[in-house]
């Protein structure tokens, strides 16, 4: 069994003549602790996959699983609760709170569930990640690449199934981007965390251990199979 499974996977905007299928009958599995790029060319349909595997987007017909609970058809306060408790996410934009400390950002979604995080593993991320100085500093006072790295703390903090990361380096200039890769590589081959990133850039996606191409809509051609 996979972390994360699409089987069937169809998702379309729009009705009539005018409507799209973004994600054309998709099936793919997703097996713990592995790092998959998803790539494709823009319209290929990578980000509504992306976001229908990680319940920020119905989906028309097929299923997606994580860890073994079918997400499709969940109500919006159960997938609320899957989201917060299962995934971790890291987008382009870091999306700190600006107001808050690095830690404070780090631990806030814990908070939020009424967690704390494990303070052995809050210690091992952000040693991995090389931003244990720089735990007392707002966003602001951080560089870009510390900046994602304070994201990526703060998904694999709550120990989620799985990480989605949308573009994580988009923002990046290149030395940084390449160091948040190695950190998101080093959480998968030190901390055994699934991620799946959809990223444009082959050198991105060279990372990984799996590679899935997306063309409308489908998959054309998968390096794990
Ligand atoms: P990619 O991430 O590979 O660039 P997208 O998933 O954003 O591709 O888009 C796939 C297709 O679905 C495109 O044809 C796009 O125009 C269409 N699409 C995406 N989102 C919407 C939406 N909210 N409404 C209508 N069409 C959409």
């Amino acid at each position: 069994m996979g972390a994360v499974t699409a089987t069937d996977l169809v998702k379309t905007y729009g009705a009539g003549d005018r409507s799209v299928r973004a994600v054309d009958g998709v099936s793919a599995t997703f097996a713990p602790g592995r790092f998959t790029a998803i790539m494709g060319p823009s319209g290929s349909g990578k980000s509504t996959f992306m976001h229908c595997l990680a319940g920020l987007d119905t989906v028309t017909s097929g299923s997606v699983t994580i860890g073994g609970t079918e997400i499709t058809g969940l109500s919006d306060r159960a997938l609320t609760s899957v989201r917060r408790d299962r995934i971790g996410f890291v987008f382009q934009s870091f999306n700190l709170l600006p107001q808050l400390t690095a830690r404070q950002n780090i631990t806030l979604p814990a908070e939020l569930a009424g967690r704390t995080v494990d303070p052995d593993l809050f210690e091992h991320v952000t040693g991995v990640l090389g931003i244990g100085d720089r735990l007392d500093h707002r966003p602001s006072e951080l560089s870009g690449g510390q900046q994602q790295r304070v994201a990526l703390a703060r998904a694999l903090s709550t120990r989620p199934e799985v990480i989605f990361a949308d573009e994580p380096t988009g923002n990046l200039d290149s030395h940084s981007g390449a160091e948040v890769l190695g950190f998101l590589r080093d959480s998968v081959h030190r901390l055994g965390q699934t991620v799946v990133m959809v990223t444009h850039d082959p050198n991105a996606a060279g990372y990984a251990d799996r590679v899935l191409i997306l063309a409308d809509g489908r998959i054309v051609r998968d390096t794990g199979r």
